[in-house]
């Protein structure tokens, strides 16, 4: 039914079973493509989940931190043959939703929740944003 399915990945373990579901329904129906996105924004990688990180460390945590997430997603795919890894720079919601766009994917997968502090609201801001906007189905795995 879908050709390309967009699973949007940050580590948390909303988003990973997130990309659980993606599997498996990429894997129920032959011919379809899984494509993984992370995106890398930059004062979240300054000063977010790790804490403040020096400018002259930045470079190399924020490589360090990427293959870690790509290696964690690549295991969680492992199954597939048709899987493809990116990622994005720039505002993750927006950067979801164009990169969804430009590849003419037909379903976003993306937890409720992610690496955020907030845990009051059912929604993180990146989902609750491309829920909002996107043109096409979401599905929000919590
Ligand atoms: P907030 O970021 O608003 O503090 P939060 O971190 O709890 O709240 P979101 O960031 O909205 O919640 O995360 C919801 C889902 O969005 C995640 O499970 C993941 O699927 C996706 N997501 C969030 N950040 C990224 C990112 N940088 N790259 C790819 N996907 C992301
Ligand atoms: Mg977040
Ligand atoms: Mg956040």
């Amino acid at each position: 039914m879908y050709q390309h399915i967009l699973a949007a990945y940050d580590g948390s373990e909303a988003s990973r079973k997130a990309l659980q579901q993606a599997v498996a329904i990429a894997k129920g129906a032959p011919g379809t493509k899984l494509t993984v996105v992370h995106a890398l924004y930059q004062p979240t990688y300054a000063f977010g989940e790790f804490g403040f990180i020096p400018p002259e460390d930045y470079d190399r945590r924020v490589k360090e931190y990427e293959a870690k997430l790509l290696d964690e997603a690549k295991d969680q795919a492992a199954s597939l043959s048709n899987v493809d890894f990116a990622v994005l720079t720039g505002y993750p919601a927006s950067a979801i939703l164009e990169y969804a766009k430009q590849n003419n994917c037909d379903l976003i997968v993306m937890g409720s929740r992610g690496l955020g502090a907030v845990r009051e609201w059912m929604l993180g801001s990146v989902s609750h944003y491309v829920v909002q906007r996107a043109q096409i189905p979401v599905l929000i795995v919590k």
